[in-house]
């Protein structure tokens, strides 16, 4: 165990600790000159602060996870450990990326306050990215997915992961409970995930585009809309079929059965401080039984809630179920008479299909969908397609490019979501696995 800069949230937040993490299945892509004391705690006006602080967050969230999962995490990446980048150039954002064997982070500055805000400083920007990278982990069909649900979960289990980790430092719950008595409803640190990224996006674009001083806000009461319904962009105040603001109806749902189970450790007299600790601690073992019975391949949100409410259960004797079931029934995303349908999420099958218009006609593209649930699949990913394309996601490629050589993120920071790849003469679109 060694000993780190750390900041569990961000300098708008709170001044940065220190925390101690193994190694373990992590791996910094940077030397990293050790301080006087054979430690990484440096001040942050030193070079070494982004990366002690971008290792650590990441090396924590996943040290933590595997311990509350009892398991030691296989990389997607096909990489024995999950590589830090901690400052991968100038840009407001950061990426979980298969091809680059892990997580990057990036730096830019703060229009509006002139100062360089470095992502991988951020104890929730990288705890995020790390959940990327153990949801890929768990279930690689998932990036492969062209539906926005499994996209917009990825979103989802980052923030929620983000909630978790930290609900586990003390600092936070101090300061947790003094702006909310316990009661997760009331505005506060952790439901505002990425505070100084969300302040710099809005200085970036001369308005308030995230809703506040955040990148996202789990509070929030949004209800289901099929997302194939949705547009492609929609105000902070409405939901699009984009992953991040599709996400925050599932984080917002999740969030509420954080508040509902910290609110039952606060009945039964626990101090605010440990009935936060306990309902992250809990809410983070939630999501470890969730992937024991979440489909394998592409679904749809009542699905993923089926698979949650079957996870609580089987493996948790029902403890949370009734929570789970009411809240999933208020956000319309499961009605509760179908939410004890049993269902085998452990089958699922390839769907292709050849688009016939546009610069991509004559190309293949496929992808898995979890096979009890789903019907007209071939018309759900044209339709799916049809929408990636036209808002620019699917990068094309000429026959003599090698697109892991590419640069896969958009103009608008975003990564494509799919690329072109050619095999004899013969495309294919496939999906580049990268998120942000
Ligand atoms: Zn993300």
């Amino acid at each position: 165990m060694t000993v780190f800069s750390y900041n569990p949230q961000d300098r708008t937040v709170m001044a940065p600790s220190t925390v101690r993490v193994p190694s373990g299945n992590v791996s910094l892509s940077a030397h990293l000159e050790p301080d006087e004391n054979g430690n990484f705690v440096y001040p942050e006006n030193d070079d070494r602060f982004t990366a002690a602080c971008a290792f650590s967050s990441v090396a924590n969230a996943v040290a933590v996870t595997e311990a509350s999962w009892g398991e030691t995490f296989r990389w997607a990446t096909n990489r024995e450990k999950l590589a830090v980048i901690p400052d991968a150039g100038k840009d407001l954002n950061a990426y979980y990326a298969r091809v680059r064997g892990g997580v990057l982070f990036f730096h830019d500055t703060d229009r509006l306050t002139g100062e360089t805000i470095y992502t991988g400083r951020s104890g929730e920007v990288t705890a995020h990215e790390a959940f990327h990278a153990i949801l890929d982990a768990k279930r690689p069909e998932y990036l492969g997915s062209w539906d926005p649900d499994p996209n917009a979960f990825h979103e989802s289990m980052g923030d929620i992961g983000a909630i978790c980790l930290s609900l586990q430092n003390d600092q936070v719950l101090e300061l947790v409970a003094q702006q909310t008595g316990g009661d997760l409803s009331k505005p506060n640190a952790v439901a505002q995930l990425g505070e100084e990224l969300g302040l710099a996006i809005n200085h970036k674009s001369g308005h308030n585009v995230t809703g506040g001083p955040w990148t996202r806000n789990a509070i929030n009461s949004f209800t289901w809309i099929d997302p194939d319904t949705l547009p492609s962009e929609a105000p902070h105040t409405e939901l699009s079929s984009e992953a991040h603001s599709l996400s925050r109806l599932w984080t917002g749902a999740i969030y509420e059965v954080l508040t509902g189970m910290v609110n039952a450790n606060l009945a039964q007299g626990q101090t605010p401080q440990a009935a936060l600790r306990h309902g992250g601690e809990e809410l983070l073992k939630m999501q470890g039984r969730l992937l024991q019975k979440a489909p394998e391949a592409s679904f749809r949100f009542a699905d993923m809630a089926r698979a949650l409410i079957q996870s609580e259960d089987q493996l948790n004797g029902g403890k949370y179920t009734s929570l789970i079931a009411d809240v999933m029934d208020r956000r319309q995303i499961l009605p509760r008479q179908s939410s004890l349908l049993e269902t085998d999420f452990s089958q699922s099958r390839r769907v292709t299909i050849t688009l016939k218009e546009g610069p991509f006609a004559g190309m293949e593209v496929s992808h898995r969908v979890s096979s009890e649930t789903r019907e007209g699949d071939t018309k759900s990913l044209a339709k799916c397609m049809e929408r990636l394309i036209a808002n620019g996601d699917i990068l094309m490629t000429m026959p003599n490019q090698d697109p892991d050589q590419l640069n896969l993120i958009k103009a608008d920071g975003e990564p494509y979501r799919g690329v072109v790849r050619w095999n004899q003469g013969k495309a294919t679109i496939e999906p580049t696995y990268v998120i942000g």
